[in-house]
């Protein structure tokens, strides 16, 4: 049988939902090959409490509402509804969903993993029924699931999931007592719905120190030093505020930035990041920005850090753990919000190739560090070397070394990032 396209197959998803009012993701993710199939469980706190079991199969999450939950009592047989597919997206989704939109309510990650279908998957939905083995946090063996013979009158397909009896399997115990808060955040369907209802507001940003030397050894992520000016972007579900490092509302300075970033899929989100303008070398520019900024001219801004996601703060999290997390959420954006790629090769060796390129210098960063608001040991300004104390964030500047570079206006995006992960395309 011919696959199927993820987006035919998310026509109906797509049709019940108003994506300027949710945040539920809009977009699909493509399959990533040789991956093992994902599976998720979500707690569902709609008009009616449920559960959400959905399998990865032909790049969607096939989905059913599991009213009272799945059970490890190989006896009880949960009535599963089966519903539409879902972006594979949506395997990561924990929020809020607004109340007059479609399923209005909490959603909280409950469970995930993969799962290892036994024959073919396809022809067991067509079938009715699927059998297979969860390699979840909280589920684990074989289950299956079954359809019951179709009641003419009803639309719905009903399903039975049913635990086998393994030694995953149990009678004793209540596996939805057990665990009640969720598998990402540890938070219970209150506290999400708390968190997710608000938009945070601004707060001090981490700030760089000028140092003499790279860091030795290992641990450490490098990324370009951007000329413009440092902003927090503050995401909610109605609206978005542009803040300066000290806490103005630039919103209306930016409306272009403050547009791109309420296209994002979230809500109560905070990011890091700096507003730029590309000068004719394809370098983020200061001077550039001032001007761009009084003839309306686009503006660009990297986003370096994600310090609230979903009402969730994040800062207490490793470094590494935050941008991968806004790696994942700027992944399908296509505007002007551009995630800040860092390196982890050796940051001399980056700061002399960036130096050719006539760069401004690199920020070296520690992979395990928290987010710290504050100034930095010495405030040190323009291209002068200094020591910092213990400084999270090292600025290397270029001084004297910058040199003239040529190279096409149009590819100054990628230029910019690609020099951090591949060899630099600038010549001097
Ligand atoms: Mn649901």
């Amino acid at each position: 049988m011919a696959t199927r396209s993820p987006q035919k197959l998310l026509r109906e998803y797509r049709a019940k939902r108003d994506f300027s009012k949710t945040t539920e993701p809009q977009h699909r993710q493509s399959a990533k090959n040789g991956e093992a199939l994902s599976f998720v469980v979500q707690k569902h706190d709609a008009s009616r409490l449920h559960y959400d079991f959905r399998l990865e199969w032909e790049g969607v999450l096939k989905s059913w509402a599991v009213t009272k939950g799945p059970s490890l009592d190989p006896s009880e047989k949960r009535l599963a509804v089966r519903t539409e597919d879902h972006p594979l997206s949506y395997g990561t989704f924990e929020g809020i969903i607004p109340e007059s939109e479609y399923g209005g309510g909490t959603v909280m990650l409950w469970d995930r993993g993969h799962w290892e279908p036994e024959g073919e998957p396809g022809e067991g939905l067509k079938k009715g029924k699927l059998t297979f083995l969860l390699h979840g946090e909280r589920l684990g063996g074989k289950w299956s699931l079954v359809r019951m013979k179709r009641d003419d009158k009803s639309e719905r397909e009903n399903w039975l999931l049913i635990k086998a009896d393994d030694d995953a399997a149990s009678k004793a115990e209540d596996v939805l007592k057990v665990h009640e808060r969720s598998v990402e955040t540890k938070r219970s369907l209150k506290e999400i719905a708390e968190a997710s209802d608000a938009m945070p507001g601004w707060r001090e940003p981490q700030l760089a120190t000028l140092v003499e030397r790279v860091p030795g050894g290992s641990g450490w992520l490098t990324e370009m030093k951007y000329d413009g000016y440092r902003a927090l972007l503050a995401i909610d579900r109605e609206s978005t505020r542009i803040f300066t490092r000290n806490g103005k509302d630039w919103t209306d300075r930016f409306p272009d930035l403050a547009a791109a970033a309420a296209e994002l899929d979230t809500s109560n989100t905070l990011l890091d990041g700096e507003i730029v303008a590309f000068n004719a070398e394809g370098h983020t520019d200061f001077s550039t920005l001032q001007r761009a900024l009084s003839s309306g001219e686009q503006v660009s801004c990297f986003v370096f850090d994600l310090l609230v996601k979903e009402g969730l703060d994040l800062t207490d999290k490793p470094l590494r753990e935050r941008k991968k997390r806004l790696e994942r959420l700027l992944k399908d954006h296509e505007g002007t919000l551009l995630y800040s790629a860092h390196t982890t090769d050796d940051a001399g060796e980056v700061l002399t190739k960036l130096c050719k390129g006539g760069h401004e210098g690199i920020i070296v960063k520690n992979a395990e560090d928290p987010y710290r608001p504050g100034p930095p040991q010495e405030l040190v300004e323009g291209e002068v070397f200094a020591t910092s104390g213990t400084g999270h964030r090292r600025i290397f500047s270029l001084g004297q070394e910058r040199a003239p570079v040529r190279f096409s206006a149009a590819r100054r995006i990628r230029e910019q990032t690609s020099c951090l992960s591949g060899p630099c395309r600038h010549r001097i």
